[in-house]
């Protein structure tokens, strides 16, 4: 039973990888999916310099939160340890996905975070979309960086890197890092012919509820500190 479990998380993993993939999001070798399995301290994360167009069930590869590999077989991602971080900090969190997707990645090399400019981002992610601090690839630091640049919301631009998104599933997460990299597209675009007008607060409070029950996964000790991050 337990075995058809984990052959199930594979399988999403995989599912979540080709999907990412088809919409333009990574290209090989680059991003990274993963599931939590249940409530082990352990995840499933698609392989280091992952080929989305051929990727197996039996590549996936099973971890624990120490970093080390369950399974025989491939090399995790190298940037699991920013997966285990978030996934350790907020026990919400089912499913995590990184991308190198091209118009968010411009906008976190100059630095420049996504303002509210449509309300579905809030619904969805819950607020502005944040640049990290430089973080080195392939650390527990990128870990930190990243959750600090989330604070309640469950996407994140990370400096001079790419997107890291967290949902309750799998299919949230794909929801999200499609999300992010069409309002970086069309935030670029605004900036160009013109100065982007930002949705103000008072037309976003009734979403708030929408936001809090369907989406939403940070921990509830969050929310006094990060309210007024929003
Ligand atoms: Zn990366």
């Amino acid at each position: 039973m337990e075995k058809n479990k984990e052959d199930q998380l594979r399988l999403e993993v995989v599912r979540g990888a080709k999907e990412i993939f088809a919409k333009g999001l990574v290209e090989a070798g680059e991003g990274n999916v993963s599931m939590r399995n249940g409530k082990k301290e352990e995840l499933f994360i698609t392989p280091s310099f992952n080929q989305y167009d051929t990727l197996k069930k039996a590549e996936i590869v099973h971890l624990n939160f120490e970093g080390i590999p369950l399974s025989a077989g491939k090399l995790p991602s190298t940037e699991a340890k920013m997966h285990i971080a978030i996934y350790k900090s907020r026990p919400k969190v089912q499913s995590i996905i990184h991308t190198h997707s091209s118009f968010a990645t411009m906008l976190s090399i100059v630095r420049k975070s996504i303002p509210i400019i449509m309300e579905e981002m809030y619904i969805f992610l819950g607020g502005s979309i944040d640049v990290s601090e430089f973080g080195e690839a392939h650390t527990i630091e990128i870990g930190e960086v990243a959750l600090n640049a989330l604070g309640i919301k469950n996407a994140a631009l990370l400096a001079n890197h790419g997107v890291i998104v967290c949902g309750k599933s799998l299919d949230h997460a794909v929801k999200f890092a499609e999300l992010v990299e069409k309002l970086a597209k069309m935030y670029w675009g605004a900036l160009q012919i013109g100065t982007p007008n930002i949705v103000s607060k008072e037309h976003l409070d009734r979403f708030q509820k929408l936001f809090e029950s369907l989406f939403a996964n940070y921990p509830r000790h969050m929310w006094k500190n990060m309210q007024k991050k929003l």
